[in-house]
């Protein structure tokens, strides 16, 4: 069997550590004499695993005890509706930045519900750079303040969270979540699909205060009503119980690795080795500003697009899967997360210096 060099975007290359024990435990988990897949959620078997999830993040992220942690279904996608119809309070206004394609998912979502006071846009530079803090429209009365920390598509990653004063910063971190340490603190919530840098597809994380809740007096659904979720442990309705217990495997793996501290200087090393080669290979240039590059999705074109098809057979030849930009902006991305191993990244700077030669 050979593996792939996977540089896909989500769902993502996962540690293989993680694969092999979620192979070995497949027909019996830990002497249960079942699958994962096959147990009641209720039992104390998976009761055990969504609780070490649970334990293995509020240690991984140091979450404080007034926060709730939520493994939910419907991807981040299904929270840009979640947010606005949970948090709006009597406030009828949010306060979004635009830095990318993702972002503008949410205000589309968003804005079904609320008026949307856009704060800052990236658009001016067509997706390249973070708008400067100081320029931003804050308005003091907004129910919250979403931004998206790292924008996948566009590979834009803040390098800054947001001050808001006593505005709740709500923060999209699909795929930049554990990939360093920040202070959840700051954050009112923070929510994020589990495939790209924290498990496979299925599940989803929310991590909010709780105070910030049950301000809203609006009806809302209860599959996306957060306070139904926490008075259900998550388990409301059948949770989506195998990819709850690979993220739980992948975050003790990050836990096992050192935790968030270090995989933030592996995570540094390759973006810089990746970037590195993009700068000084003269065949290739980054998509985004050098001060905000993201970590974990790397985006950057040819200079030359007659050697699109050599490049392109050269990196399939070599086992190096997922490299295509998306496929609204094209180009090439590299996504490094977590579990991509510096040595993967080695692989695909040698085909990029290969085809200068
Ligand atoms: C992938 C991604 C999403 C969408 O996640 P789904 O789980 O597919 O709904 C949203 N935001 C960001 C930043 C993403 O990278």
């Amino acid at each position: 069997m050979t593996r792939k060099y996977n540089f896909s975007a989500g769902p993502a290359t996962l540690p293989k550590e993680v694969l092999e024990t979620a192979q070995a435990e497949m027909l019996d988990w830990q002497g249960s004499g079942m699958s994962v897949l096959e147990m009641s959620h209720r039992g104390k078997e998976y009761t055990s695993i969504a609780t070490t999830a649970e334990a293995n993040l509020r240690d991984l992220m140091s979450i404080p005890d007034n926060y709730k942690v939520l493994f939910l279904q419907g991807g981040a996608s299904s929270q840009f509706a979640a947010i606005p119809l949970n948090l709006l309070g009597g406030n009828d206004s949010a306060d979004y930045v635009n830095t990318g394609i993702w972002s503008k998912k949410a205000i589309a979502e968003a804005s079904r519900y609320c008026s949307i006071n856009v704060v800052a846009t990236a658009e001016t530079t067509d997706f390249t750079s973070i708008p400067p803090y100081e320029g931003w429209d804050i308005n003091p009365d907004a129910a919250y303040l979403h931004y998206t920390p790292n924008e996948t598509i566009g590979g834009l990653e803040f390098s800054f969270v947001p001050e808001t004063n006593d505005i709740p910063l709500v923060a999209d971190m699909s795929s930049n979540i554990l990939s360093r340490p920040i202070d959840v603190s700051k954050y009112g919530m923070i929510y994020a699909g589990a495939q790209k840098n924290m498990g496979p597809a299925g599940a989803t994380l929310v991590v909010v205060k709780e105070d910030i809740l049950g301000k809203t007096g609006k009806d809302i659904p209860s599959m996306l009503d957060y306070q139904v979720h926490i008075s259900k442990d998550s388990m409301f309705n059948t949770p989506s119980v195998f990819a709850v217990y690979v993220s739980m495997l992948t975050l003790q793996w990050l836990k096992d690795l050192g935790g968030v501290g270090a995989i933030e200087k592996i995570n540094n090393a390759k973006a810089e080795l990746l970037y590195n080669e993009i700068d000084t290979n003269p065949l290739f240039k980054g998509v985004a500003e050098k001060e905000d590059r993201s970590h974990m999705n790397v985006t950057f074109t040819l200079t030359n697009e007659s050697l699109k098809n050599k490049f392109d057979e050269a990196w399939k030849a070599i086992g190096v899967n997922g490299l295509n930009g998306h496929r609204s902006v094209g180009g090439y991305r590299a996504s490094i997360y977590n579990a991509m191993p510096l040595k993967s990244v080695q692989v695909l700077i040698d085909v990029m210096r290969e085809l200068n030669n």
